[in-house]
């Protein structure tokens, strides 16, 4: 018979291994995939050579619980790609839920919308083509106080995330969600810059390292920094 479990060496780390991804992605993800998510993903892995920068399924998966839980109808995304985490997003709206979504560059996003016209949610997203900081000023000058949007997604410029914090906080209701994607870029955060890192992964570095140490201390959100993904910071607004 084995003897008990010594937890004193249990790693608490949940990624052990790229085995216990594929185990989580095998058992829990792929079988709840919706179809045209699966064919969104599988067209931006084929036809785009940034594919990567999509939000994977999992995480896909963990926003859309979230908004059905908090029961989401208004939400705002920004940087949408080829539109994974939008359509995911769209997915877990009611019928009558509004997404506004906003990116610098609209000609990913034509890869993605046949799926989303097919999953019959286009209805429900407002596409905006622009740098996401004025169009955020400009809501904020128009937005009235029962129109606050219930949950944020910022998936874009990685130096500006602060800024737009700083829009969102006023965006988004109180106890409502602002989520950051790619707070732990590729695991850099966590060890010193390496001078022959990329230089597209050292313009994030160091904005995501002063970003995370400022949301852990920012007294107007509740937050959480979970290790999904690339790193999804979880806020949630206090007052
Ligand atoms: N959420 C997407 C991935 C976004 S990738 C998905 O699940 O597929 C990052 C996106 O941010 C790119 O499409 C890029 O065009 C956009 N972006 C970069 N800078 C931006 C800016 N200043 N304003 C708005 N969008 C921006
Ligand atoms: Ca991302």
């Amino acid at each position: 018979m084995a003897g008990p479990v010594d937890f004193s060496t249990v790693q608490k780390n949940i990624l052990q291994s790229d085995a216990l991804h594929q185990y989580i992605l095998e058992t829990t993800v792929y079988p709840r995939e919706h179809e045209l998510l699966k064919g969104l993903r599988e067209k931006t892995n084929k036809e785009h050579q940034l594919a990567l920068m999509g939000v994977p399924p999992e995480e896909g998966q963990l926003l859309s619980i979230i908004l059905k839980l908090i029961n989401a109808k208004k939400t705002i995304e920004v940087g949408v790609f080829t539109g994974y985490s939008l359509l995911a997003t769209a997915l877990a709206l009611p019928k009558d839920g509004k997404i506004t979504a906003i990116d610098i560059d609209r000609s990913a996003y034509e890869i993605g919308l046949p799926f989303i016209k097919e999953a019959g949610v286009e209805h429900k997203i407002d596409f905006i083509e622009s740098p996401a900081l004025p169009i955020l000023d400009k809501l904020i000058e128009e937005i009235k106080e029962d129109q606050l949007f219930d949950f944020a997604f910022v998936d874009a410029d990685k130096p500006n995330y602060a800024e737009y914090h700083e829009r969102l906080l006023k965006l988004v209701r109180v106890g409502g969600m602002i989520a950051y994607d790619n707070t732990l870029w590729l695991g850099t955060v966590a060890v010193p810059e390496d001078p022959s890192l990329h230089p597209i992964l050292k313009e994030g570095r160091a904005p995501l390292v002063k970003l995370n140490k400022f949301l852990a201390a920012d007294p107007r959100i509740d937050s959480s920094l979970v290790s999904i993904g690339d790193g999804l910071t979880i806020c949630r607004r206090r007052y």
